[in-house]
């Protein structure tokens, strides 16, 4: 071991007698560099920890596998923890239990993996495990496009066919929550979000031209009466307000919440059977656009004869340009960019969106 470090790096030397702690330099690139290598008790290379100077670290990224060949050595210079053997036999053995059916892939280094799960319902998820080095005595991390935290219980016992089976109850305990919203998405038109994922727990549902509801469904419990709220011209809103407060008794928790909205706002919803999506995708009436970043029009003149409809940023600085507009509160007041004659209002604290 000695020979090899000082035959093929002459200017390393060692400091003590019991040759644990080599110092000096290193030739690379014909430019030399100071190096200190410390070597366990027992002079193992493998746990060997080298220290060296940035610049040579920068030389040296990427050029890992020469530097093992050059100095010998078998751990990388930023000392990385590499799994044990038994780590990735471990690995084969739990994934054998589990099924490759149920893996989808897996990273160069054999330690993130994406398992796939199926729920009752026929709905495709997928689990992230990234697994630590010391696995399975450390709890691997988990991730999934869940509405609802991902807990995972772990012991150093644990395995991957467990881990996928605690899972699987997870989703199914969430089944009703995607049933809800799968009719919503497959009968209405939604606005927002563009794609809903597995985890988005909002719907912005049209209704009518600049009129549509945004409810917030309960993932724990997914057929009670979900938090509403009715975005469009107050001409329009007001009535659909009223409705959904009087009949918010007829609210029946074993039907679906697309039949309890139905019921309560005494509307049909347009659906992608009835009506084509343009006519709710209006575009703002000062940028010309629809999507500005992720905002939709959500800020609709009053005046029932003007309609139309702004983004919330753009109604904001023009009312703020105009030095006819006036605050009171957290509501700004000022003339409509359209009709010019009537007062459009923009409420402040609603801005974030
Ligand atoms: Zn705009
Ligand atoms: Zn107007």
């Amino acid at each position: 071991m000695e020979s090899s470090l000082v035959k093929d790096n002459p200017l390393l030397l060692p400091l003590n007698q019991d040759k644990t702690v080599y110092d000096g330099f290193i030739t690379v690139q014909e430019r030399d560099f100071r190096m200190r290598i410390l070597l366990p008790p027992d002079r193992q290379l493998a746990r060997a920890r080298l220290h060296c100077c940035w610049q040579l670290k920068h030389l040296l990224r990427g050029y890992e596998h020469i530097v093992k060949q050059e100095v010998g050595l078998k751990s990388r210079p930023d000392c990385r923890s590499i799994p044990p053997p038994q780590y990735y036999s471990q690995l084969i053995s739990e994934m054998e239990t589990l099924g490759w059916a149920k893996l989808l892939s897996i990273d160069t280094e054999f330690q993130t993996l994406r398992l796939k799960a199926e729920d009752s319902s026929g709905r495709q998820h997928v689990l992230t495990v990234k697994l630590k080095s010391k696995h399975p005595a450390e709890a691997p991390e988990c991730s999934a496009d869940l509405p609802i935290p991902l807990v995972i219980t772990w012991t150093p016992q644990s395995t991957l066919d467990q881990l996928h089976s605690q899972f699987l109850l997870l989703l199914e305990s969430l089944t009703e929550f995607w049933d809800v919203l799968d009719e919503i998405d497959s009968k209405t038109w939604i606005l927002e979000p563009e794609k809903p994922s597995r985890s988005d727990t909002t719907r912005r549902i049209a209704i009518g031209n600049n009129v549509s509801i945004k409810v917030q469904v309960d993932p724990r419990h997914p057929k009670m009466l979900p938090e509403c709220c009715l975005l469009g011209a107050e001409h329009v809103v007001t009535p659909l307000r009223n409705k959904l407060n009087a009949n918010m008794q007829l609210w029946n928790p074993d039907s679906s919440v697309l039949h309890n909205l139905r019921d309560v706002l005494e509307i049909e919803f347009p659906s992608p059977a009835t009506h084509e999506k343009s006519s709710f995708s209006v575009e703002c009436g000062i940028c010309y656009s629809y999507r500005l970043e992720a905002a939709i029009p959500d800020q609709v003149c009053n005046d029932p004869r003007c309609g139309q409809p702004f983004h919330q940023a753009c109604l904001y600085e023009w009312l703020r340009a105009l030095p006819s507009s006036r605050q009171s509160f957290s509501i700004v007041f000022g003339e409509c960019p359209y009709c010019s004659k009537v007062r459009v209002h923009l409420a402040l604290t609603d801005r974030r969106q």
